[in-house]
């Protein structure tokens, strides 16, 4: 392969582990959230609430569902936010 290539990919590969490093250890304290929903199904067991959320911080994006992720979904929704009080 291209030496350059192998390069680049090392690289690659270096600097997803730092982002991998840096997002494991960051607190997602500082975020936006919105509330997100799937309703009106036919079944209405299969409505179903979440939240995505991103951290402004690590850039990291995630979604908690209000049943399986209840504990998440109550810490990162958006009435919870800090920078609403502001
Ligand atoms: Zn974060």
């Amino acid at each position: 392969m291209n030496t350059r290539i192998e390069e680049i990919n090392k690289e690659i590969s270096k600097l997803e582990r730092e982002l991998y490093e840096i997002r494991k250890s960051c607190l997602h304290e500082n975020y936006k959230s919105e509330y997100g929903a799937n309703t009106g199904n036919y079944d209405p067991s299969s409505d179903c609430y979440w939240i995505n959320v991103e951290c402004l911080d690590c850039g990291k994006f995630m979604m908690f569902d209000s049943v399986k992720d209840r504990e998440q979904y109550y810490k990162y929704s958006p009435t919870n936010n800090k920078q609403l009080e502001v």
